[in-house]
């Protein structure tokens, strides 16, 4: 249907005028709602908006009762807006009064009109209104017109989102967009950070909606596809990685929706509307977002993240914005929020404005979690959709600890968090003060407490925490992060510098520990029922032993002089580790052989974290120098629960009996044979944890930095001969009549040591 006022790209550019005119809110949406009206020669013009309480509410209306205005209010799934609200889809009736949904509302005096035409208001696939036409006559909206209303609805969500609306909303009801949230997730990296969102992926900007030159705009959208396909072609030509998870597969898909005809045919027509070429490309998105995040298939769910790809790429060639810009100009306290993301991509970014990430995919085994733990900022994973949930600049609360999101925290909430951080800093400033102390208990035992690392930037952790050495220096970080394999020079430029930054103490580098979920994402991925028992560690480094002995010779050249010591992971018998010290002793010949230096001392030893070496410990302490417990793999096998595995990782105690017999087993056969037994799982740096590892007679743990104050000062509290009375029965006779854990902790607390 042709209508009298000239068709929708007079209708956008009325809405422009419309938007840029210094008058309130609520005069600019009642202005809006008459010029749609006259524009598509309608009687009722409406907007809903959704607010955080999931009701809509009648904003603005010409043609209902005026009175109606911020009065009326509807359930998502009530009436034929609340239909359209739920289901995001536009729906256009000649008569409304007939469809099953439709329900009446006397105050808005609706009864007389028939024809109804309702689009949703979306953004980013989000629905935040309704936006409803409507006509006494029984009529039939065409396509053009359905087009029209969408595209107007489009103008109305950037007016949405920019929060003007938020001043009529009535107090305590604030718009969906902008409302209180609480976002569950799981725990990264532990702390509490307070600040503001930034996308790690920013949405482009896009500052022109409307266009006058249609024709200009296709002709500007068809280039850039062009160039779009160009570069992915090239990409994929050169099967290159352009950061984590961006491989041939995702590529592949891309390049298939670039060539997707209905895709084209759709941005062709909303550029048809009187949209630049950019804001259609937001709009067919917003839609198939909208639709493809109903799907229950997860295929159809997972090609949203491709398309959301294609988009992206696509807008930032018709913008020629980078994401590098918004990287320098981060705000002081950046929480980043992220689909996903490369560990490499997180170092990238300027630590000192970092409070924090969030993740929507990925859980603490996820690779940036350790770059995340490293580097020392709070960070949450697996939070559903919390990239459609924010907009940049939110206010946002990260809780680590807890593995909670506060988005728009309301001010008592975020008095709280506020508190709690300071409380975190204060203690920090407090272990800090330890730096130089011994953890010696009460009684005069001195624990070691020395540190986990893997990246450079955990190094200067060794200088701030007083660390007594690096105990477990996890080398397949370094492969991780990279693009492609390490060469030897790397590694030993890497080792160097541990050397360099540990000055006289000593470090315990283990060799590669890959496999299981430690994947490098330029290797061939094999395939396996069960990974985690699989190929893996130091069962690929004797299968490949090139692999092990160019990382080895790394090693030893880097610690010629000083004091080496290696270890091996996922040892399970001792011919196993026979086997590696073997190809140690070739590689220190070849090395002499060559005129190199070897180390001052190098000592080797074994990773006990196989069940199968508890039951031959004290042979294995007649052939190693020392012994290392891996108590996160040592638990996951001893008592069969994939530490990954949410559902199952809790389902044991690591202080409970019989774990702590195996652990004080482990600590009783080095002392026997005067073999050094150090603990570098994560249990070593919990506090309470650490207590019971002293009582089983641990005299050496090894731990992630921020642990090491805790630690210290919970250790330093401790008489640990009485300790030791408490327990030993719980452990030797199975005395059950409360958990360890609990007998422990009401222990700690009775006798003042801080946990
Ligand atoms: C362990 O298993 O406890 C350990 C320290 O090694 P990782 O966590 O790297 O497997
Ligand atoms: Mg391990």
């Amino acid at each position: 249907m042709r209508n009298a006022l000239g068709g929708p790209r007079l209708l956008l550019r009325r809405l422009r005028e419309a938007m840029a005119e210094p008058i309130s809110a609520q005069a600019r949406l009642d202005k809006i709602v008459v010029t749609i009206a006259a524009n598509m020669v309608a009687e009722v013009c409406s907007v809903y908006v959704l607010r955080g309480d999931g009701r809509l509410e009648l904003y603005a209306t010409e043609g209902l009762n005026r009175e109606a205005v911020h009065l009326t209010t509807m359930r998502a799934g009530e009436g034929l807006v609340g239909l359209i609200a739920e289901s995001a889809e536009p729906l256009a009736l000649d008569d409304a009064q007939s469809h099953p949904a439709f329900s009446y509302k006397p105050e808005t005096g609706e009864e007389i009109y028939h024809a109804f035409l309702g689009v949703p208001i979306l953004r980013g696939g989000a629905t935040l209104g309704v936006l409803v036409v409507q006509n006494r006559a029984r009529r039939i909206y065409s396509e053009e017109e359905v087009e029209a209303a969408q595209t107007t609805a489009m103008l109305l969500a950037e007016m949405i989102a920019s929060g003007e609306l938020q001043a009529l909303a009535q107090p305590g009801d604030p718009t969906a967009l902008r409302r209180a949230m609480t976002l569950h997730g799981a725990t990264l990296a532990e702390g509490v950070g307070l600040g503001h969102v930034v996308l790690h992926e920013p949405r482009v900007v896009i500052k022109q909606l409307v266009a006058e030159d249609p024709a200009a705009e296709t002709a500007r959208l068809e280039a850039a596809i062009q160039a779009l396909r160009d570069e992915i072609d090239t990409l994929i030509d050169r099967g290159d990685r352009l950061g984590a998870g961006e491989h041939r597969e995702v590529l592949e898909t891309v390049r298939m929706f670039a060539n997707d005809r209905g895709w084209i045919r759709r941005l062709r027509e909303a550029i048809a509307t009187g949209l630049t070429a950019e804001a259609a490309v937001e709009r067919v998105q917003s839609d198939a977002r909208a639709k493809l995040q109903r799907q229950t298939d997860p295929y159809l769910r997972d090609r949203l993240h491709d398309l959301d790809d294609l988009a992206h790429r696509l807008l930032h060639q018709l913008t020629g914005q980078s994401f590098v810009e918004a990287r320098e100009i981060l705000p002081d306290n950046a929480i980043l929020v992220a689909r996903t993301m490369g560990p490499a991509a997180l170092l990238d970014y300027p630590r000192a404005k970092l409070r924090g990430l969030v993740l929507e995919h990925g859980g603490a085994t996820a690779h940036v979690a350790i770059v995340a733990r490293a580097i020392g900022i709070p960070a949450v994973g697996d939070v559903a959709n919390v990239t459609d949930l924010v907009e940049p600049g939110d206010a946002i609360i990260i809780d680590g600890n807890a593995g909670d999101v506060q988005l728009r925290p309301a001010t008592d909430v975020e008095a709280a968090y506020a508190e709690k951080a300071r409380l975190r800093a204060r203690r920090q400033e407090q272990y800090r003060a330890l730096r130089d102390a011994p953890a010696m208990t009460r009684d005069g035992v001195d624990v070691k407490l020395n540190m986990n690392a893997g990246l450079v930037v955990d190094l200067q952790h060794v200088e701030e925490t007083g660390a007594a050495s690096i105990g477990l220096f996890r080398t397949e970080l370094q492969f991780m992060i990279a693009a492609r394999f390490p060469r030897a020079s790397e590694q030993e430029s890497l080792y160097r510098r541990v050397f360099e930054a540990v000055g006289d103490k000593p470090v315990t580098f283990r060799t590669l520990d890959i496999g299981s979920d430690k994947v490098l994402p330029y290797m061939v991925k094999v395939e396996e029922e069960n990974p985690a028992l699989g190929w893996r560690a130091i069962r690929i480094g004797l299968d490949r032993p090139g692999l092990l002995r160019m990382q080895l010779r790394a090693m030893l050249r880097a610690g010629a002089g000083r004091d080496l010591r290696i270890m091996f992971p996922m040892v399970a018998s001792i011919g196993e580790f026979e086997a590696a010290r073997a190809i140690v002793v070739r590689e220190c010949a070849h090395l002499a052989r060559h005129g190199y230096p070897a180390p001052r001392d190098l000592k080797l030893g074994v990773m006990v974290e196989v069940p199968s070496l508890l039951f031959e410990l004290d042979a294995l302490c007649r052939r190693v120098d020392f012994l290392s417990v891996g108590s996160n793999d040592l638990m996951q096998y001893l008592f069969a629960a994939d530490r990954d595995n949410r559902r199952v990782a809790h389902r044991f105690d690591p202080l409970s009996p019989p774990a702590l017999a195996a652990l004080g087993a482990i600590a009783q056969a080095g002392a026997r044979a005067g073999v050094p037994v150090t603990l570098c799982g994560e249990m070593g740096g919990k506090p309470l944890d650490a207590l019971a590892l002293a009582a089983v007679g641990y005299r050496s743990l090894s731990m992630s930095p921020a642990s090491i104050g805790p630690v210290k000062a919970a250790l330093r509290a401790v008489d640990l001969a009485e300790l030791r009375t408490m327990l030993r029965p719980l452990i030797d006779d199975g005395d059950d009549s409360a958990p360890v854990r609990e007998k422990l902790r009401a222990y700690a607390e009775a006798n003042d040591i801080p946990l």
